[in-house]
């Protein structure tokens, strides 16, 4: 049996190992893409001196590809500090309603310019026992993703309610869905629906597989329901914290 679980050990070690490069050579393959298209923007920029016109559309492009890779670069470091830590060292009641509101506001500027009204609803009051932070992250970046896959002027409803055991926090949008067979793999590190329409949306394909990561870590899991066309709602869902009711001061 000691053989056994020696060979288990071994094979468990060289997966974890096969993952972590699998991971490397990701981040390189992706942060090749911003650096070299600054890099192709600098040279254009050069070669155009002449053309002010041409210099602000170049100038203005670099913008949004270095923008790319500061949220990459960002969204690189919270993976792999979320991989590092065990959140529930830093474990407290974490009060939902705060998380939801904290999440909201992340994304506040993008959906402003897009018209979305994000709305809250639902169960007031829940808490869930957690890294605060972390929760915050996954439902922020569930709240990012309704904003940005959604048209201008639709709506995102951000809403908790109890069911059994857990709590549930949902986000629905109207925006453009995903194809049925693409479900299983939006979690997936680095993966796209559409890398195409990522150039304009900025995404990184970071995203979800840090809500998974949130949700597994607290004892829970994270679902999708989405019609092409019509919208997605992507559910949180966390084992509910019964402590004491909230302090009148911390309110
Ligand atoms: P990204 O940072 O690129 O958005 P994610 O991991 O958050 O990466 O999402 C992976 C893919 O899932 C995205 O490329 C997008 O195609 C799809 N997706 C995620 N959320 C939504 C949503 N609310 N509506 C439509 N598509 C979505």
């Amino acid at each position: 049996r000691l053989v056994l679980a020696l060979v288990e050990d071994r094979t468990r070690e060289r997966r974890v190992e096969e993952v972590r490069r699998d991971f490397v050579a990701n981040v390189s393959h992706e942060l090749k893409t911003p650096v070299g298209a600054i890099r192709l923007l600098s040279e254009a920029m050069l070669e155009a001196a002449d053309d002010p016109e041409a210099v602000k559309r170049f100038a203005h492009r670099m913008g949004t590809e270095s923008d790319r890779l500061s949220k990459l670069v960002q969204q690189i470091i919270e993976l792999s500090r979320l991989q590092a830590d065990d959140p529930l060292d830093a474990a407290v009641p974490v009060h939902l309603d705060d998380a939801i509101r904290s999440a909201v506001d992340a994304s506040v500027i993008d959906a402003g310019a897009k018209r979305i009204a994000v709305t809250v609803g639902g169960q007031d009051d829940l808490q869930v026992f957690g890294n605060e932070k972390q929760v915050t992250a996954a439902v922020a970046n569930l709240v990012s993703n309704a904003v940005s896959y959604s048209d201008p002027g639709s709506t995102v409803l951000v809403s908790t309610r109890v069911v059994d055991t857990s709590v549930e926090i949902s986000v629905v949008d109207q925006g453009i869905g995903i194809p049925a067979g693409e479900l299983d793999r939006i979690f997936e590190r680095f993966y796209r629906v559409d890398p195409a329409r990522h150039r304009s949306t900025g995404g990184t394909g970071l995203g979800l597989s840090i809500v998974k990561h949130v949700a597994a870590t607290h004892g829970g899991e994270v679902r999708v329901w989405s019609e092409p066309g019509h919208g997605s709602t992507f559910t949180l869902t966390l084992p509910q914290h019964f402590g004491s009711e909230r302090k009148q001061e911390d309110s």
